[in-house]
């Protein structure tokens, strides 16, 4: 449990825990830890620092093959499936908490994983992801069926059913709460998942399926298959046995998926993709250092690893150069640091291919005679690990990769606009529709503009609010479905209708 003691630990503290921690290396299928058919592993290595954290199974068709007869049997047995709601509802209570029990340890696991800052996989992607699970398990006995207006001769029932057995794909940079975003409803509607991590960031999945045993879920309904994407997230895509796929990460994953879909059973596919998301400052903002933070923030938290980062700059001429000013100083304030130091705001990247795919962006943009106003190259707090300065470039134009390609870093695209018409042509040339910021002080425009910019997310004088309560999701290639809120439930519930001759 965690506590103020914890709450306090030092950054040597957090090194010596991390030395005894018990790391979960096989894949968890019908409620036990088994190592891969095949016997692989793959080595885990955390960006902190370089170290070797363990050496995972590396599942493949086998496993997933073994993952999802388990799911199927689980749920064909009712023992989950037609469990009554309220029962279900309790046993997911109990996960949530198990999960805010084991909170440090969660929290621990990530950073190490994935180089996030302590305090916010502590206050951020643990606490969230338990909220997640209990949010759900509070709706599932909330929910009614509906009888239809139909002539009395018959009585026709519109009812909720759960999908089945339900295969998840889902990327390192939020890894437990893009997970908890689809198990907790998927689990609560109740169907039989089976879970691939993303290669990078199997460490809290597989601990979290062994927490979700400790709870109650029966075994088979919660399986997590780590593994590469080519093989084990390929082989659940084209399962036959699988009834849904629902996938978060890039657009061109994605669509692979799709196709999967077609290839074998015609499952249903839900996706939630990349973004690269404008972030648009008018002249007339209420207050531009509010708005220098939010588009910091928006661009540097989690070192850019963020779906919805603001990683366009639209700002109105008449205020352009203030503001890249301030956000220089902005800037220059957020220094990378050991992700262990609880003080510490900005961690590492996710892996050092990761640095170097963000630096092949960096220097494209330099080639091409790009203004560099701040960072531009990897900084070394901690040796060994894969870390990469806030960086801000000027002078960019719309068209150009800059600001049409996801970085996913902390690397900012300035693109100067002249009026709202202006800005709202260049915020909605993208492929992608995640999300949208925009700081005005003019209510009218903040009204026109919030159904003009083709997003998924609007934000109005604040960036990345977000709450359990409302959906999450895009339009465009960012993909369809959303995530939170009872609307996530719609994708983990089929609707069936029954008619009843009663005349
Ligand atoms: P990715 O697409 O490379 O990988 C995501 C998952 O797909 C991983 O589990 C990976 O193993 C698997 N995968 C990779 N190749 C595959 C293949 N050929 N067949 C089947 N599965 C395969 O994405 P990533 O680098 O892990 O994550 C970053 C991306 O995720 C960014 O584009 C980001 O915008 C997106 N993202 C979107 C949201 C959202 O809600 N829209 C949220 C978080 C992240």
């Amino acid at each position: 449990m965690s506590d103020k003691t914890t709450a306090a630990l030092t950054r040597d503290d957090w090194q010596a825990r991390s030395q005894a921690l018990e790391i979960r290396t096989g894949a968890y299928i019908d409620g036990a830890f088994c190592a891969a058919v095949s016997g692989a592993t793959f080595a885990c290595v955390s960006p902190i620092d370089g170290r070797h954290l363990a050496d995972i199974a590396a599942g493949d068709q086998a496993d997933i093959d073994r993952a999802v007869l388990a799911a199927r049997t689980a749920f064909e047995s009712g023992v989950w499936s037609a469990l009554a709601p309220a029962k279900r509802k309790r046993v997911m209570l109990k996960f949530a908490e198990l999960l805010r029990r084991n909170l440090d340890e969660l929290a621990l696991l990530e950073t190490l994983d994935v180089g996030k800052p302590i305090r916010f996989t502590r206050i951020v992607d643990i606490p969230l992801s338990a909220d997640c699970v209990a949010w759900n398990a509070e709706l599932i006995d909330k929910l009614y069926d509906e009888v239809a207006p139909t002539d009395p001769s018959v009585q026709a029932t519109i009812r909720r059913e759960p999908v089945g057995v339900v295969g998840m794909v889902v990327p390192w940079n939020f890894p437990l709460l893009m997970a908890s975003w689809k198990f907790a409803p998927a689990l609560a509607a109740g169907n039989s998942v089976v879970l691939k991590p993303a290669e990078q960031s199997p460490l809290t999945a597989l601990r979290v399926a062994e927490l979700a045993s400790e709870a109650g879920i029966p075994a088979g309904v919660f399986n997590v298959v780590p593994g590469f994407g080519h093989t084990a997230g390929k082989a659940l895509g084209l399962h036959p046995d699988v009834d849904m796929l629902a996938f978060t990460g890039s657009t061109e994953v994605g669509k692979y998926f799709l196709t999967y879909a077609g290839q074998s059973n015609m499952k249903q596919v839900w996706l939630e993709c990349g973004g690269k998301s404008p972030h648009i400052v008018f002249a007339d903002a209420y207050d531009l250092d509010a708005a220098v933070k939010a588009v910091g923030m928006g661009i540097f938290f989690n070192s850019g690893q963020v779906c919805n980062a603001g990683s366009r700059l639209l700002v109105q001429r008449a205020v352009h150069d203030e503001f890249v000013e301030k956000l220089k100083v902005f800037a220059a304030k957020m220094i990378p640091g050991d992700p262990l130091e609880p003080k510490t705001v900005l961690g590492s990247v996710v892996s050092q291919a990761h640095l170097e795919t963000i630096m092949s962006h960096v220097q494209a943009a330099q080639a091409q005679g790009l203004k560099l106003e701040a960072g531009g190259a990897p900084v070394t707090p901690v040796a060994g690990g894969s870390y990469m300065a806030p960086t801000l470039f000027s002078g960019v134009e719309n068209h150009m990769r800059l600001a049409q390609e996801e970085v996913f870093g902390p690397v900012l695209a300035i693109i100067p606009f002249d009026d709202e018409a202006d800005a709202v042509r260049i915020a909605n040339d993208s492929m992608y529709g995640l999300a949208a910021g925009l700081w005005t002080s003019d209510l009218s425009r903040a009204h026109r503009l919030s159904r003009r910019l083709r997003a998924g997310v609007v934000w109005v004088n604040t960036y990345d609010a977000g709450d359990m309560t409302i959906p999450f999701g895009g339009v465009k290639q960012t993909g369809f479905g959303r995530d939170r809120s009872h609307h996530a439930f719609d994708k983990y519930t089929q609707l069936k209708t029954v008619w009843i001759n009663v005349g």
